[in-house]
C-alpha cells in the first residue's frame, strides 16, 4: 500500500508498505478513506518533534473504515465507520480513569500514531486499543463531517470545557487557524455574551466574517485596548490561546481581566516567560497543554445533531497520489488554505 513517511528531518515521501497486521489483541486495522494534514505533521517534517521516528508514516487525523479487529475489541467490528483518535489510551490506568487521556501511562499511550507508530497518511493503519481510539460515525454524519473530530476538533472542545465559560463572559480566542476556528465552534456552544477572536492574517479574519458574523474580530497591535473596550471588567472574562506566536502569550494573560482563566492549547517552538512581579494580584488561573481527546462520541453527537460543523474548514481535496502537493500548499498556508483533505481510498480506474 502507499504510505506517506517520515524519511528524514525535512524529508517526507510516499513510499510502498506492507498492508499493517493485528499484532494486539485489542488493534484494529482500519481502511482510511479519508485523512487531513496537521501543523503537527509539518513540525515533524522538520525535526521539532523528537519523539518522531524516522520511516512512520505520519497522520493523526482520519477517518476510516474498520477491516478487521483483534479478539479484544468489543466496541467496533468489520464494517464500522469510524474516526480514529489523536491519542492512544489504554481506559484502565490512573490518568484513563480520570479522563486525563493524554497522560495514559500505557507505553503506547498518548501521541504515538503518525509519530512513534504508523499513522493514518495511508491506505490502510492499525490502530491500538481500538476500543478507545475508534468511535462510530452516525449514519447521518458524512466523512467529511467526522474528519477533524479525533484531533483538531478534539483540542477545541477540550480547550472550551475546561475554560469554565459562563452566559455572562466575554471571551477572548487568540488565533483563527484552524485550532482558533475549532475552539470557536466550541465556544459558541457554551452560548457567551461575547466572542472576540484576535487573528493578524486577512485570509482567516475574512473566514471569520463569512461564516460567524456574530463573532468580533481584532488584530494584535490593538487587541488589548479592544478587549478592555468592550468587556465589563477591564479584560476578558476566559482567553484561550490558540496561536502560539513568540508574542501571543503575553497578549494572552494582558488581555484577561483580574481573576480570569487563561486556557493556553498553543504549541510554541520557544519557551514563554510568565512575568509573574507584572502580573501580581491579577490572580489569573492558568490552564495548560495537549488535548485529551476522550469527548469524540459527543462530538459526533454535536455533529449529527447539526451544532457543529467543521466542513468549511476543509478548503482543498488531494488524492493520497498528490499528497506532497497537498503538504507544500498546506505548509505555505496558500490559497486560503485552512484544512485539507487526502482521499486515501484506492481508486479503481
Ligand atoms: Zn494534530
Ligand atoms: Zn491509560
Amino acid at each position: 500500500m502507499q504510505a506517506y513517511t517520515y524519511i528524514s528531518e525535512g524529508k517526507f515521501e510516499l513510499v510502498e508498505k506492507e498492508k499493517p497486521i493485528i499484532i494486539h489483541e485489542r488493534d484494529a486495522i482500519v481502511k482510511v478513506t479519508l485523512a487531513s494534514i496537521c501543523s503537527s505533521d509539518i513540525h515533524i517534517k522538520h525535526g521539532s518533534v523528537p519523539r518522531a521516528v524516522p520511516g512512520i508514516t505520519v497522520g493523526h487525523e482520519m477517518v476510516g473504515i474498520v477491516e478487521s479487529v483483534g479478539a479484544k475489541v468489543t466496541h467496533v467490528k468489520p464494517g464500522d465507520r469510524v474516526t480514529v483518535n489523536v491519542e492512544t489510551f489504554c481506559g484502565e490506568c490512573f490518568f484513563c480513569k480520570k479522563g486525563f487521556v493524554n497522560n495514559c501511562t500505557d507505553e503506547n499511550g498518548g501521541w504515538a500514531l503518525g509519530c512513534r507508530i504508523d499513522g493514518g497518511q495511508a491506505e490502510y493503519v492499525r490502530v491500538p486499543f481500538a476500543d478507545q481510539g475508534l468511535n462510530k460515525i452516525p449514519d447521518r454524519v458524512t466523512d467529511r463531517q467526522a474528519l477533524l473530530a479525533g484531533d483538531v476538533l478534539a483540542t477545541g472542545f477540550w480547550a472550551a470545557k475546561i475554560s469554565e465559560i459562563k452566559e455572562e463572559d466575554t471571551v477572548l480566542i487568540i488565533g483563527a487557524g484552524p485550532t482558533g476556528i475549532c475552539t470557536l465552534l466550541c465556544v459558541m456552544l457554551k452560548k457567551p455574551k461575547r466572542i472576540i477572536v484576535c487573528e493578524k492574517d486577512e485570509n482567516r479574519v475574512r473566514f471569520i466574517k463569512e461564516h460567524y458574523s456574530d463573532v468580533w474580530t481584532v488584530t494584535p497591535n490593538v487587541c488589548e485596548e479592544f478587549v478592555r473596550k468592550h468587556s465589563e471588567h477591564g479584560g476578558a472574562d476566559v482567553v484561550i490561546e490558540a496561536a502560539g506566536a513568540d508574542s501571543t502569550f503575553r497578549l494572552a494573560w494582558e488581555c484577561a481581566r483580574p481573576n480570569a482563566v487563561v486556557t493556553v492549547v498553543a504549541l510554541y517552538n520557544q519557551a514563554q516567560t510568565l512575568p509573574l512581579p507584572d502580573m501580581y494580584g491579577k490572580n489569573l488561573t492558568f490552564k495548560t497543554g495537549g488535548v485529551d481527546g476522550c469527548d469524540c462520541e459527543e462530538i459526533l453527537c454535536l455533529i449529527a445533531e447539526g451544532k457543529l460543523n467543521t466542513e468549511p474548514l476543509i478548503t482543498h481535496t488531494y488524492p493520497l497520489e498528490k499528497i506532497e502537493e497537498a503538504y507544500e500548499l498546506f505548509e505555505n498556508k496558500r490559497d486560503g488554505v485552512m484544512k485539507v483533505a487526502v482521499e486515501c481510498e484506492k481508486r479503481h480506474d
